[in-house]
């Protein structure tokens, strides 16, 4: 459905700018029904030229969406989207895409998150709203790959999120860490492969990033005993 919306705050997230939080407020309709995962096409130009963003809010907001970008030098939708003032109104295509927590009637698989940069972004919202809105019982781990202490945002919360509700587990490896870094650095299927050495036959997973490492995390998690179709992944093209 197409949707125009207002740009009502725009913040950078992380200090080197990396990465902004846009909130939009829906104007025409005003209201939006999604699940969490799922993302908005943004028009990026005169043209039509359109990108894609997850939609970085919970459902239990219907009147706006918000969105996290990471501003590539150059890029088409970075450079709209670095540009726009607050007020101006965009045009968006809402609600898309089928990347969502699977229905449970069946099973009761343990829910595993894997994202690299901003693949944080639909399972950020899912994990919240699993949690908050939907009172998930089920153990929810979330690895999240990035590549410094720069680049990382959110951390708050999912601190919260993990001091709130025991069964979520969070754990952030960097590819680039400062020599402060005593947590897990290196490849984020690394760390999957040291964190489940008993196997993950128990679970399901959802991993989001750009679609070489998706790929790569896929075949570790397969090589780790998880079923092919228990992994649901988004590919950030
Ligand atoms: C379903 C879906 C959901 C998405 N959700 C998000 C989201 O929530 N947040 C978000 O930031 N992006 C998201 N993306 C990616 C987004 O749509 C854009 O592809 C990305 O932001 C780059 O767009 P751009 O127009 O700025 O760059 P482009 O003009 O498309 O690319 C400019 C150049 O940068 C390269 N490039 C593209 N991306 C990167 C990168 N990450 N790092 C380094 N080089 C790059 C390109 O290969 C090209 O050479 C999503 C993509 C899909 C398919």
């Amino acid at each position: 459905m197409k949707y125009i919306a207002r740009v009502s705050e725009k913040i950078y997230l992380t200090e080197n700018q990396h990465f902004w939080l846009i909130k939009l407020e829906l104007t025409k309709p005003d209201r939006i029904s999604f699940t969490a995962g799922q993302y908005a096409s943004l028009r990026v130009d005169e043209r039509g030229m359109r990108r894609s963003y997850s939609i970085a809010s919970t459902p239990d907001n219907e009147h706006g969406i918000n969105l996290v970008a990471e501003m590539v030098p150059g890029g088409v939708g970075s450079t709209y989207l670095q540009k726009i003032k607050l007020g101006e109104e965009v045009e968006i295509l809402a609600p898309l895409g089928q990347f969502v927590i699977q229905k449970t009637e069946l099973r009761n698989n343990n829910l595993l998150f894997v994202a690299t940069g901003s693949g944080i972004v639909p399972l950020w919202s899912m994990i919240n709203d699993l949690l908050i809105n939907k009172h998930e019982r089920r153990q929810m781990r979330l690895h999240w790959g990035m590549r410094s202490e720069e680049d990382l945002f959110w951390v708050d919360n999912l601190e919260r999120l993990a001091e709130t509700y025991p069964n979520f587990v969070f754990d952030i490896v960097l590819s680039k860490p400062s020599e402060k870094w005593e947590l897990c650095s290196g490849h984020v299927q690394d760390c999957l492969m040291r964190d489940f050495p008993q196997g993950l036959t128990q679970w399901e997973a959802y991993v989001c990033g750009r679609q070489a490492v998706v790929i790569e995390i896929a075949a570790k998690l397969e090589e780790l005993g998880m079923k092919r179709e228990d992994i649901y992944h988004e590919k950030f093209s």
